[in-house]
């Protein structure tokens, strides 16, 4: 004899965003059996046992799709110095800390876009315990650069005799996707300075052909024009930064369906660190960085482009967890709705990520949600103190 009754709960919602862009729903029952959500409707007082979170918005985990583990947005210049060269038994506690902070935002998957010592990578298979951090890592190990361009900091070239596609071809990391940088740094210091590609449109396609037999995505950092361009027509899966790329670029990105995470927090931490003088530069031009993006930002939803947010956690000023709350405030302060911002931080990340288990509530998925306190006009101040974390119909602390 065995007992096969399956196991019927409720959950009410005070308001359910569900990853979808679509509107938000009031009062909502959630039926769940066996943890999977069998039926979604409006709540009309059924006489049964609830698990009540009628006082709390509820929304799928969020997902960060750009984050540095290795660096903490620390503005003090000798841990940031040191972190960069640490070692692996250092590092890892500094890498589990950031994870318990994405944790504690509701932040149940990351996207690692590379470290020059390929940590976290190596903490992900040798450290990460997901019944004690629950939180999806995905990492890009080592990134690509062009040897004498930018890029040192987070990864490595490909050798004399190597082609980048090469590289990455005779590379066997265990890395669950590729990261290819292919120009400089977006300018703190000239306005709309555009920095010259690194690797060539043949190159790219020839790289991300590779890692497409491989069955990895691809991502690029990449800002300006024509940089912004090659990487586009090579058919990677995701532009990052994406700084002063321009409409152009914005129009392909969304026929070609491919994403877009604009990292644009990084700006808003250089524009309120440079008044505190982090920098002894004042020269006002993250602010206009900034105002430049939400611009693009703005655009992009007109054209259909679909984001998906990332933080560029670990550089400076931008704390891992906790920037989301700043990335998801300037998507609103580009047009998004509360809606439509959560869905760049939730479903679309979710398939940047190819992540199945997260991005939507809804009938025939698994009940993996956050909760949090108030109404969605609170969000997303409200994610400074989660109420609930759900994972298969169950409480994380339950
Ligand atoms: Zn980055």
């Amino acid at each position: 004899m065995n007992n096969t009754t399956k196991k019927t709960t409720y959950i009410l919602a005070g308001w359910l965003i569900d990853g979808s862009g679509g509107r938000i729903r009031k009062k909502s029952l959630l039926k769940l059996v066996d943890g999977q959500i069998i039926e979604i409707s409006n709540y009309g007082n059924e006489p049964v046992e609830i698990s009540d979170l009628s006082h709390c918005t509820i929304l799928p985990p969020l997902i960060d799709s750009h984050v540095h583990l290795f660096m903490s947005g620390t503005l003090n210049k000798i841990h940031r110095k040191n972190q960069l060269v640490a070692n692996f038994d250092d590092i890892k506690n500094v890498i589990s800390r950031h994870m318990n902070n994405h944790l504690a935002y509701g932040i149940l998957a990351v996207r690692d876009a590379g470290d020059a010592a390929g940590h976290a990578l190596r903490y992900k298979n040798q450290c990460l315990d997901g019944d004690i951090i629950p939180v999806i890592l995905k990492a890009a190990g080592k990134a690509w650069h062009r040897k004498g361009r930018y890029g040192k900091l987070i990864g490595r070239s490909p050798s004399e005799n190597e082609t980048l596609a090469s590289a990455i071809a005779n590379d066997h990391s265990p890395v669950d996707h590729i990261k290819i940088v292919n120009s400089g740094l977006n300018s703190l210091t000239q306005y709309g300075k555009e920095t010259p590609p690194q690797f060539e449109r043949k190159e790219m396609k020839d790289a991300v052909c590779h890692a497409e037999k491989a069955g990895l995505k691809v991502m690029v950092h990449t800002n300006g024009k024509i940089p912004v361009n090659i990487s586009i027509h090579s058919g990677c899966h995701s532009i990052e930064h994406g700084f002063f790329m321009g409409r152009e670029n914005l129009i392909h990105l969304a026929e070609k369906n491919i994403f877009w995470v604009p990292t644009a927090i990084t700006m808003k931490a250089y524009t309120e660190y440079s008044g505190k003088k982090y920098s002894k530069k004042e020269t006002g031009v993250p602010e206009k960085n900034l105002i430049h993006q939400l611009k693009q930002m703005a655009m992009a939803k007109k054209y259909g482009v679909r984001i998906a947010l990332g933080t560029d956690s670990g550089s400076i000023g931008v704390h891992h967890g906790k920037a989301v709350i700043g990335e998801i405030k300037l998507l609103m302060e580009a047009g998004y709705s509360t809606a439509e911002a959560v869905m760049c931080a939730t479903y679309n990340g979710s398939k940047l990520l190819d992540i199945d288990t997260m991005g939507l509530i809804a009938e025939g998925r698994q009940a993996t949600f956050i909760a949090v306190k108030g109404n969605p006009s609170e969000f997303p101040d409200n994610l400074n103190h989660i109420e609930s974390i759900y994972i298969n119909g169950r409480p994380l602390d339950g």
